[in-house]
């Protein structure tokens, strides 16, 4: 099975040729990242402008990359939503136009499914499995008895974990993304600040980052006030620790109570090399096959799309013409 997947939901325009789920003919990706950083943060009227400058290149890119021809194709796959409604339409008409041009079967599909289904490229999936869903708008735990069938058993009551890291990068003043740029100054801080840590109720999966978040700005608020001199480094370390301890202990809560055979992490914030490395040791010592994509598949890429838009092209799912972004887009719909 020969996939064009188009990926258009934030501020990265790609499209990638996967063949058989999983294997990378072609990826694509040009990011936005640089335009938005002035900004502090993705602005949607900038990010669509410049999905329709980029979807025509980055399509074409890779297509040529591939080394097939377009009737090679047995469908294209779009990211459906969830994500910026403006964003969405530039990759949803460009998909529409060329499945209708090439006369192509379209698939749709649901950005979080992507994300997990990049595990796929590191090996088979094994049901029954959970994957941890951590990203820039996602925290959530998805128990899978089979491909493409999505089943939410936990997920944040207030922030998503990396929209934690981006607000707090942004109280130290480091630039968005903030997400990597905590990583690297966690490295070198000690973990010395004791911060919240939410359980929420005895044994809930359900994850919470608002009280974590404001209690980081608290603190740097409070100290700048006392006119201490904080250690970002140390900020960041603290936070960090807080942050992949709960995901990392909410998930072998999981783990524990669902019957599985492997373990997945999927989005940006498993790019998180705390996250990575407590997820390993974690899943080590309770012996469940762990896997992790590699960092560039774990930000939105359109590899992950086509992956997931096989699973769908090969249960039958199909969008016509009157295709449409679905900024709130249900997973479980899927
Ligand atoms: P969603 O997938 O929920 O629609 P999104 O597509 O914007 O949201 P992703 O591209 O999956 O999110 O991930 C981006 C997020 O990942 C950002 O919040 C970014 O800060 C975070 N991130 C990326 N690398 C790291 C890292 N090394 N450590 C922590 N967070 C990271
Ligand atoms: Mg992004
Ligand atoms: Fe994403």
């Amino acid at each position: 099975t020969m996939i064009l997947g188009i990926e258009t939901s934030c501020d990265e325009t790609a499209a990638a040729v996967v063949e058989n789920g999983t294997k990378i003919l072609a990826n694509a990706v040009a990011s936005q990242i640089d335009i938005h950083r002035r900004f502090g943060g993705v602005v949607p009227e900038v990010a669509s402008r410049h999905h329709v400058d980029q979807i025509t290149i980055v399509c074409e890119e890779a297509m040529r990359e591939s080394g097939i021809s377009w009737g090679d194709l047995d469908a294209i796959a779009v990211t459906q939503g969830p994500g910026l409604i403006g964003a969405l339409l530039v990759g949803v008409n460009a998909a529409k136009a060329l499945a209708f041009a090439h006369g192509i079967p379209l698939v749709p599909v649901h950005h979080i499914t992507g994300h997990i289904y990049a595990n796929r490229f590191v090996h088979e999936l094994q049901f029954p499995l959970i994957a941890l869903v951590v990203s820039g708008g996602h925290t959530e735990l998805v128990f899978m008895k089979a491909h493409g069938s999505y089943q939410v058993i936990g997920t944040t009551r207030d922030d998503a974990a990396g929209e934690a890291f981006d607000k707090v990068a942004r109280t130290l003043g480091l630039p968005y993304p903030g997400g990597p740029e905590i990583d690297r100054l966690a490295k070198q801080g000690k973990a010395s600040i004791d911060f919240p840590r939410a359980w929420l109720e005895e044994g809930s999966l359900d994850f919470s980052f608002s009280g974590l978040k404001s209690a980081v700005i608290n603190y740097i608020h409070n100290e700048r006030q006392r006119g201490r001199e904080i250690s970002k480094a140390d900020v960041a370390a603290s936070f960090q620790v807080s942050v992949a301890e709960v995901l990392v202990k909410k998930t072998m809560l999981a783990a524990g109570r669902y019957d599985i055979r492997q373990l997945l992490v999927a989005g940006g914030v498993s790019a998180n090399s705390r996250v990575r490395k407590e997820m390993t040791a974690a899943a080590e010592t309770r012996g469940i096959p762990l896997v992790i994509p590699p960092l560039r598949l774990c930000t939105d890429n359109a590899a992950m799309i086509a992956a997931s838009g096989t699973i769908g092209f090969l249960k039958g799912m199909r969008a016509d013409l009157a295709l449409n972004g679905s900024p709130n887009l249900a997973i479980e719909d899927f």
